[in-house]
């Protein structure tokens, strides 16, 4: 791929390394934002080059940028666009914020250029149809101006952008509700397509997704019942893309002629390459699970009334061992360790109303609680304690917190 870095008005806005969150590992990437352009560059194999077939370019317009407003996320940041979505990683906390003020500057910028071109010739186009109905009054313009653009229909269409994967760590546990798959070397992990959703082989189905070019692909119960709904409403495929043939001639179905069905016409399907003759049945297959519903997302859980606080721990085994959690305190006292953060049942739960704190300060800033009922003092039984440790950027909150709630023993 060639790119003109001298476009007249390309500016060069910042650029760095920065590691990319894949499904499985993090990689790194060099990524170079213009103006209007961000560059996503990852090397060649073994080399300090960049590759030039796997460079993507996406126009700074396109791009929302999110963060997480939590401690564990403070140096990610997630770079979403209708052809590529990432979650990347900064150095630090302040190089993350430069990259998404930056990315959000642009964007701001290249929409109010857009915005004044698309103005300009708006109103040139609405001055020429009055000055055309004063000329013959009785010409009815109302359809020039109420002309469907893609705006007003593209609101109803999900999955507008590609989604960010859930990498493959952050769940233990298939993630629709009410389906208890377990993953393991047998239940191996899939993805949705539409929203990024990590399932089990039973909750995948297949539909055509949007940005996937309406090629069918797997999706999860949900995207599956809410692309399935939009087909039958006639508004998944947008109508310049799509040639229905050979309407049903039978009279029951004519009575629900508004509707159409998987097991009804062919469609024909244009792309700008030409179009492809398709059986909606072939572009649907239900998942076995049945109609699941996502579980909420439990990071949007953290920090409200829920959970007081949450985050990366390293909690400590009755044998000794430091195992990785993700854990949450809530104002009902009840303290959570989650195998992984989007994990919707705890692998060790404890009610500690009533429990003394204390707390040792390492000398990397990290903390160690130690939770204690009081009784337990006299006949002491040591494997009652809770005791983990929170690193340094999340510690004065976890602190802040248990010294509330908790009797605090220094
Ligand atoms: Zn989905
Ligand atoms: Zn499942």
């Amino acid at each position: 791929g060639s790119f003109d870095v001298f476009s007249p008005g390309r500016r060069l806005l910042h650029e760095g390394e920065l590691q990319r969150q894949t499904r499985k590992d993090l990689q790194q990437r060099y990524l170079i934002l213009f103006s209007d352009t961000l560059l996503i560059c990852r090397y060649s194999l073994g080399s300090d080059l960049f590759d030039p077939i796997r460079l993507y370019k996406i126009p700074t317009d396109r791009i929302r940028v999110n963060i997480e407003d939590h401690e564990d996320y403070e140096r990610e940041f997630f770079v979403i666009s209708p052809k590529k979505s990432s979650a990347f990683i900064a150095n630090s906390k302040r190089e993350r914020d430069i990259w998404v003020s930056r990315l959000s500057e642009a964007r701001i910028h290249m929409r109010e250029l857009r915005q004044r071109k698309k103005t300009n010739g708006e109103s040139r186009q609405k001055l020429a149809t009055i000055r055309h109905s004063i000329e013959s009054p009785d010409v009815e313009n109302k359809s020039i101006l109420e002309a469907p653009t893609p705006t007003s229909s593209k609101n109803f269409v999900p999955g507008r952008y590609e989604a960010v994967w859930i990498p493959d760590n952050k769940a233990t546990k298939c993630l629709m509700a009410g389906c208890d798959t377990k993953f393991s070397m047998i239940q191996r992990k899939h993805h949705c397509r539409q929203c990024g959703w990590l399932i089990c082989r039973r909750c995948v189905g297949t539909a055509p997704v949007r940005i996937k070019n309406y090629d069918s692909v797997k999706v999860c119960p949900q995207c599956y019942y809410e692309i399935k709904d939009l087909f039958e409403k006639g508004i998944l495929f947008p109508s310049h893309m799509i040639r229905i043939l050979g309407l049903s001639e039978n009279s029951e179905s004519s009575q629900d002629s508004s509707r159409l069905s998987i097991d009804g016409s062919n469609i024909r399907i244009a792309y700008e390459g030409g179009s492809r003759l398709e059986k909606p049945k072939d572009l649907f297959r239900a998942p076995d699970s049945g109609k699941l519903m996502k579980i909420k997302n439990p990071l949007e859980k953290d920090g409200t009334e829920e959970y007081i606080v949450s985050g990366k721990v390293q909690l400590r085994t009755k044998k000794g061992y430091e195992i990785n959690r993700w854990g949450r305190f809530s104002r009902d006292y009840n303290l959570d360790f989650f195998e992984a953060e989007f994990d919707d049942s705890p692998a060790e739960k404890f009610f500690v109303y009533g429990y003394t704190l204390s707390v040792v300060e390492n000398e990397d800033g990290s903390h160690v609680f130690e939770l204690l009922h009081r009784n337990q003092f006299q006949t002491d039984r040591k494997e009652e304690k809770i005791i983990f440790k929170v690193p340094s950027r999340s510690a004065a909150k976890w602190l802040d917190t248990l010294k509330d709630m908790l009797i605090y023993d220094g």
